[in-house]
């Protein structure tokens, strides 16, 4: 069987030959952004806007990196296109690059990029959203004047320690609390809650990232004439709404049946988040209208 190939540096390497230095700084200190995207069909669902926001994270660290927005769209999509994929995972890692031991960057030269694209089926298709269940994680959320995940950093360990808390706990994800205990997000997705059929979202002041499927719901939400708003979510208005969801590229969407052991409206699929998935596997399914060209090419196998 052919080995997937992965983008490192401007070349396609065997996956088992696909590697990076120990002395990147992104292995030794997390110094570096990543997106990570789906396929749909041969499409590669918002690419510009993923490669728009890897871009945005790597500026905050100025990080310069080597490509144009258009050639990492090209490469991403020539990843896909190599690997002959039409559903796939794609994760796209910019690192400072290898550097002296030490934190300071400037004795890295060069950033290396590399880009994997895996098989990945959607959820989507399926109908119903998958329930899930919630712990609220001790471990907070980092403050919008730290490294919060507005940054799409290396950085993971906030989110890996509220995931073990929740796997320690035996439910599916952690919710996130941000630094003043409002409802952030969980560990790698953004969160929506449904009151009275009016539709909330945490604000970008509770440190999330600025996720792109989120967007895109909060968009289809308002189209289906559902009112929908970002704002501060009390952990009371999480437990007492009559439901809640998760979105994200990985996730898609998944209802949420109880967050500590309490019940999310009946805690079961409700019928707000029912429409939503049925209607956002109709979006993912189609080119968007006034989208970049490179963004609803097809992938030509
Ligand atoms: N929050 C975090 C912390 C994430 O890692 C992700 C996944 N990228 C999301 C939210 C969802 O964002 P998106 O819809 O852009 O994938």
């Amino acid at each position: 069987m052919l080995e997937p190939l992965v983008y490192v540096n401007g070349e396609f390497v065997e996956k088992s030959k696909a590697t990076v230095s120990v002395f990147d700084h992104g292995v030794l200190y997390g110094d570096g952004v990543f997106e990570g995207i789906r396929a749909y069909n041969g499409i590669v669902f918002k690419l510009d806007q993923h490669v728009e926001r890897l871009f945005n994270s790597a500026k905050v660290l100025q990080l310069v990196i080597p490509l144009s927005r258009h050639e990492m769209a090209e490469a991403i999509m020539e990843t896909v296109r190599k690997n002959q994929l039409r559903d796939a995972y794609i994760r796209v890692v910019v690192t400072r690059g290898t550097g002296d031991l030490g934190v300071d960057p400037s004795s890295c030269k060069t950033p290396t990029l590399f880009i994997i694209a895996e098989p990945s089926q959607s959820s989507l298709g399926s109908g119903v959203p998958r329930l899930v269940s919630l712990v609220t994680a001790t471990v907070r959320r980092d403050a919008v004047d730290g490294t919060s995940h507005e940054v799409k950093s290396l950085n993971y360990l906030n989110s890996i320690l509220a995931k073990m808390e929740a796997r320690r706990a035996g439910v599916d994800d952690a919710l996130m609390l941000d630094h003043r205990g409002f409802v952030s997000e969980s560990s790698a997705s953004n969160i929506f809650i449904v009151k009275d059929s009016k539709v909330s979202s945490p604000a970008t002041s509770a440190g999330i990232l600025h996720g792109i499927t989120r967007a895109r719901i909060i968009r289809l939400c308002s189209d289906l004439g559902l009112e929908v708003s970002e704002r501060d979510i009390t952990p009371f208005e999480l437990l007492t709404a009559d439901e809640a969801f998760l979105v994200g590229t990985k996730a898609e969407i998944l209802a949420v049946g109880t967050v500590n052991g309490t019940k999310i409206g009946t805690g079961t699929v409700g019928p707000v988040v029912r429409r939503v998935a049925s209607e956002f596997a109709k979006v993912v399914a189609r080119r968007e209208e006034g989208t970049p060209a490179y963004e609803s090419e097809y992938i030509d196998l």
